[in-house]
């Protein structure tokens, strides 16, 4: 593919996604490379441009991760952050010590605002700082284009050379002007034309798909998930009637989800492709039965997935093709981009690839961060519901019942679920309707605009919120009778990355009313609790 490529050269920190994310958001490609990669490979890519991540370690110990000097010397901008900069004033002559004051947080930066990477940025302005080591001394050939407090080279410039550094992280929200000035490096400086966008990605992988599928058949596990359902209309929009879509409703998805997963591709919906719903729940509750500890749960779930596939798989006879709906952050945390080391292997659908007879995979979104597979479904045209569905795991309700799993609760989570859901969306749009408003916007109450109105939802509105059973029973009263019954936790959680996460402060009289509903209307329950607990020490999943 002829496109411009910005390569950013992971060193290990914590947001280099977030790095990938916010050159992506600036309309330009990039990818995400081991620091690790050899030059020769760097410079064959030829890149528009060059930014380097933040790190652990300390550039000047033994054994620190470290760069080629001819990285600097190609003629390609380099852009480092925090670590990356540290590295590239090493690597060219300056220094790099212990800081004698460390900092962490927010903190206030005042910047050269002729600089070509502060463009239209304030020249008193905030950054996030996390460091314990700083620049001491510059490079030959640079300069000071940015100071806070304690640090004198907060960012650094070699002009004529096209090298820049940031000592703070411009990629991470706590630099409210942070977009701003990796926009300003990749336009100004790399000379970008920002054509990535997920229209023209959307004719382009139509296009691939069809050469690269010609005549063959191609399979799709459909899940419901955003991922997947988002590959399978790229997929049906390219050849059609020769992919096929097995969708296996295990009994253990959210209520009415099954029906409305048929809506959008059975033979009632807008796609043209071959549609397999299997009704598997009978099956499952079988297998699940008396089985109360979660590893076992998850791995029963999965086998028969993979069983009850295959069957239908055997069915439709050889394919030469089967879709997964991998995305970037599976590819770069299955340790094949960057240098986050190999946190754990991602298999979008367990193991699939050995039972199943097929030639090749397609993995239309590979590329993808989860915001692009998103615009992608869109663009797609699938329905607003569906692209912003919350994240799903992929065992479904089976580990949100803790211990052993029955049709009774799965009904019981199931209603207190969407009730839970009801009422949070109910309250956070009409939260939205009066902020818009307030605020002068009209939003159409018969046929609202979606992204707008959630662009007005409160700060409280979690972002994975759901009703688990806890399978712990206790009495209560009910109509002067004695019950015994079950107790729903309801989880709610804000959350950026999904790595850490914070129960959401949902209004107090919003939970009562979730709580009375549960219990008037769902049979079998008699005590709602609301989990508080954020990750770490908890997970957002209960098992
Ligand atoms: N480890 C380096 C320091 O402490 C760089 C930190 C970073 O990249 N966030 O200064």
């Amino acid at each position: 593919m002829d496109k411009e490529l910005v390569l950013v050269i992971d060193f290990g920190g914590q947001y280099n996604q977030l790095v990938a994310r916010r050159v992506r958001e600036n309309n330009v490609y990039c990818e995400i490379y081991s620091y690790r990669t050899p030059i020769d490979q760097i410079r064959a890519m030829n890149p528009k441009g060059i930014i380097l991540t933040g790190g652990p370690a300390s550039c000047y110990e033994e054994g620190a991760a470290s760069c080629d000097k001819e990285l600097f010397e190609m003629g390609v901008p380099v852009l480092g952050l925090c670590y990356g900069a540290q590295l590239m004033s090493l690597v060219l002559g300056g220094n790099v010590e212990k800081a004698p004051v460390r900092e962490y947080g927010h903190t206030a930066l005042k910047v050269d605002t002729s600089s070509p990477v502060f463009d239209g940025v304030k020249e008193n302005t905030t950054c996030w700082m996390s460091h314990n080591d700083y620049i001491s001394r510059i490079a030959p050939g640079f300069r000071s284009i940015a100071t806070t407090d304690a640090c004198p080279y907060a960012a650094i410039a070699n002009d004529a050379q096209k090298l820049y550094g940031f000592q703070y992280h411009p990629e991470v929200l706590h630099t409210p002007e942070g977009t701003k000035m990796l926009g300003n490096f990749l336009y100004n400086v790399c000379g970008c034309a920002g054509d990535w966008k997920m229209d023209s990605f959307v004719q382009e992988q139509i296009k691939l798909i069809r050469e690269k599928v010609g005549s063959g058949k191609v399979l799709c596990a459909l899940s419901g998930g955003v991922d997947s359902s988002v590959a399978a209309v790229l997929l049906s929009k390219a050849v059609g009637k020769q992919l096929t879509c097995v969708f296996v409703d295990h009994g253990l998805l959210r209520k009415d989800e099954g029906d409305q997963v048929e809506a959008v591709f059975g033979p009632d919906g807008p796609y043209d492709l071959n549609f397999i719903r299997v009704n598997a729940a009978e099956r499952y509750y079988v297998k699940l039965a008396g089985i109360s500890e979660p590893e076992r749960k998850r791995k029963i779930i999965g086998e028969e997935f993979i069983r009850v596939f295959e069957e239908e798989a055997k069915k439709i006879g050889r394919v030469d093709f089967l879709v997964q709906g991998t995305i970037y952050p599976d590819v770069v945390e299955s340790g094949l981009g960057g240098e986050s080391a190999v946190i754990k292997s991602h298999h979008n659908v367990g193991g699939l690839p050995d039972h199943v007879d097929f030639k090749e995979i397609i993995e239309p979104l590979r590329n993808l961060f989860k915001d692009e597979v998103r615009k992608v479904g869109l663009e797609l045209g699938i329905p607003d519901q569906l692209v912003f569905r919350q994240p799903f795991p992929g065992p479904g309700l089976g580990i949100r019942i803790i211990g052993d799993v029955s049709a009774e609760k799965v009904k019981i989570v199931q209603d207190s679920d969407a009730i839970y859901r009801e009422e949070i969306e109910a309250a956070a749009n009409e939260y939205a309707y009066e902020a818009a408003g307030a605020a002068g916007v009209k939003i159409d109450r018969a046929n609202p605009d979606h992204a707008l109105l959630r662009s007005y939802w409160p700060s409280w509105m979690p972002d994975q919120y759901f009703a688990a059973l806890t399978n712990m029973r206790s009495v209560g009263v009910m109509g002067d009778e004695r019950t015994y019954d079950f107790a729903v936790a309801l989880r709610a959680v804000k959350t950026v990355d999904f790595m850490t996460a914070e129960s959401a402060q949902i209004p107090y009289e919003i939970l009562m009313k979730v709580m009375n509903r549960i219990i008037n209307e769902v049979r079998g329950v008699n005590r709602v609790l609301y989990d508080l607990t954020s990750k770490p020490p908890g997970t957002v999943e209960l098992e």
